[in-house]
């Protein structure tokens, strides 16, 4: 692996990233072009297709996940519904690991880095006085929630292969990382990464990093990275 490509997946440099402001969000250069032809073709069926969250450094994850391993921010229960109880799950580290990695990659190993990730919304469906704010949790996008009509959506274009390139690798619960519809992937250029992310790569990763639960994560490495980080759904061909 080159160095430019292990700074890539690590999210250590921003090299692959551009901000473009038309969309506002910093993501991977290639994947602004596909993403504003799905906003256009959103604005045709009447949603304001938005990203909430795209490129994520690895300093800006390190800091999310220390922070809630050190229960300075809130850790949702396992179906997304409300926060934890930090010191019951202090009681065992492990459930404490367990339950950050439901919902928060290991810094290093978060498709965020990537920016071919983009968590997305419908800002026409908070932007209105009575509307909640936006929270990307799964009530939000199924049934009658706020979200529910631009996931049915983006659900067709996704079938008919018309998303520009973008699928869903949280689309099902697998039992790892939580049901997340809201996140999108750049395939083309996602997948070329995924395959480039080796096993090897990931504990040395770890190794070299200041995280909290370290030990912990190493001890469980092997299923973290199988159950976690490479347990999507299938990629689209
Ligand atoms: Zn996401």
């Amino acid at each position: 692996m080159t160095p430019i490509l292990s700074y890539v997946l690590t999210g250590k440099t921003n090299e692959h990233i551009t901000l473009d402001s038309r969309i506002g969000v910093p993501i991977h250069t290639r994947a602004i072009f596909p993403f504003l032809s799905l906003q256009k073709e959103a604005m045709k069926v009447g949603f304001d297709l938005r990203i909430a969250s795209g490129f994520r450094d690895y300093d800006r994850q390190m800091l999310l996940w220390n922070e809630k391993a050190q229960g300075k921010r809130e850790i949702l229960d396992y179906g997304g519904q409300r926060a934890l109880d930090y010191g019951e799950l202090t009681l065992n580290r492990e459930d404490l690991l367990f339950a950050l990695l439901r919902w928060s990659s290991v810094p290093g190993a978060s498709r965020h880095h990537w920016g071919t990730e983009v968590d997305v919304y419908d800002y026409n469906a908070i932007n209105s006085p009575t509307s909640e704010k936006l929270k990307l949790v799964p009530s939000e996008v199924e049934g009658g929630g706020p979200m529910a009509s631009l996931h049915i959506w983006l659900d067709e274009m996704i079938d008919a292969k018309k998303a520009f390139g973008f699928f869903r690798p949280y689309e099902q619960d697998r039992g790892g990382v939580a049901m997340e519809k809201w996140h999108l992937s750049y395939t083309p250029q996602s997948y070329l990464y995924d395959e480039s992310y080796n096993y090897d790569f990931f504990i040395q990763t770890i190794e070299e990093s200041d995280i909290e639960l370290k030990d912990l994560i190493l001890q469980n490495g092997k299923k973290i990275f199988n159950d976690y980080m490479k347990n999507i759904c299938p990629y689209p061909n």
